[in-house]
């Protein structure tokens, strides 16, 4: 575990993902939960739900969640098996689908793939809310300052569950929380300082680059003074490599499928690579980096 994972704030915002959870449930009965995980500065819930949340929708259940908060509600674990965790999830699919997961040895109750399989899992409750869970939690929601945590929609609203976009998408609310106010608040100016500063904004701003809906998103066209800072941090990078001993190769961007089995890239980061470009009766990869093409320099 990273000190992190150990940390109270990590607590503080795992449970908050529940009380996320409790209070989407009572504003949409209907809602189906899939997961909520603390992550790197809050914690996110993604849900199924019956219409579209609005941002009316989003303050009641803040609210909703300080009120909780307040009430001052412990967090109880216990171990349940496999038949009484799909009892009490039979009308929440995607627990469902976890559970069952689970059981097989297939994922964690975060979603992330593990080998051994679970014949205990583990149910934590606050309040009216139970959620399959490992911990760790605070021990009573009152160790949760109220006016320290604030959520939010972020852009892309959506997630697909699982990240399969084969499979339901969901909406993915977005939860920070601190140990004080004032760190909510710094926290809060920093996103608003950085928003001001967003190289997208400001790179077309001052004439660097322009993006076009026609050439697709996230791929700039550089102007001229775009291309000359550009020119100039390439110079400068190239002189240091040089400088330090590296001497330059070039290769293809793409190359045969072949070789990304070779090496073993394929099909282990398939995932997350572009389709292969077929092209006659060949195969080829938009390289997705540089070391099987290297390698057969050196073998060269
Ligand atoms: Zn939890």
């Amino acid at each position: 575990m990273s000190r992190y994972e150990e940390s109270l704030l990590y607590r503080i915002r795992h449970s908050s993902a529940h009380i996320l959870a409790e209070a989407m449930l009572e504003r949409f009965p209907e809602a189906h939960i899939a997961i909520g995980p603390p992550i790197e500065e809050g914690f996110y819930y993604d849900f199924a739900l019956p219409r579209p949340a609005t941002e009316e929708d989003l303050q009641w259940v803040e609210a909703r969640m300080k009120e909780i908060i307040r009430e001052g509600h412990a967090f109880a674990g216990r171990e349940v098996t496999p038949d009484e965790a799909r009892a009490y999830f039979k009308n929440q699919p995607f627990k469902l689908e976890l559970i069952n997961d689970l059981v097989a040895g297939r994922v964690d109750d975060n979603g992330n793939k593990v080998a051994a399989p679970a014949d205990k899992l583990t149910f934590w409750t606050q309040d009216t809310f139970t959620d399959l869970c490992r911990g760790p939690h605070v021990a009573n929601t009152k160790q949760i300052n109220p006016d320290a945590i604030s959520i939010t929609f972020k852009s892309p609203a959506g997630a697909y569950w699982r990240g399969d976009e084969n499979r339901p998408q969901l909406t993915r609310i977005y939860g920070t929380a601190w140990e004080t106010p004032e760190e909510l608040q710094d926290y809060l100016h920093r996103l608003e300082e950085a928003k001001k500063r967003d190289h997208r904004v400001i790179g077309e701003k001052l004439g660097l680059f322009t993006f076009s809906a026609l050439v697709g998103k996230g791929l700039p066209l550089w102007k001229p003074h775009g291309a000359i800072v550009r020119d100039t941090l390439e110079r400068w990078l190239r002189q240091v490599q040089i400088d330090n001993g590296y001497l330059p190769v070039v290769t293809p961007h793409i190359g045969k499928l072949d070789l990304y089995k070779t090496s073993g890239h394929y099909p282990y980061y398939k995932d997350s690579q572009y389709a292969p470009i077929q092209v006659d009766d060949e195969e080829f990869l938009l390289k997705p980096m540089n070391c099987p093409h290297h390698i057969m320099i050196y073998k060269s």
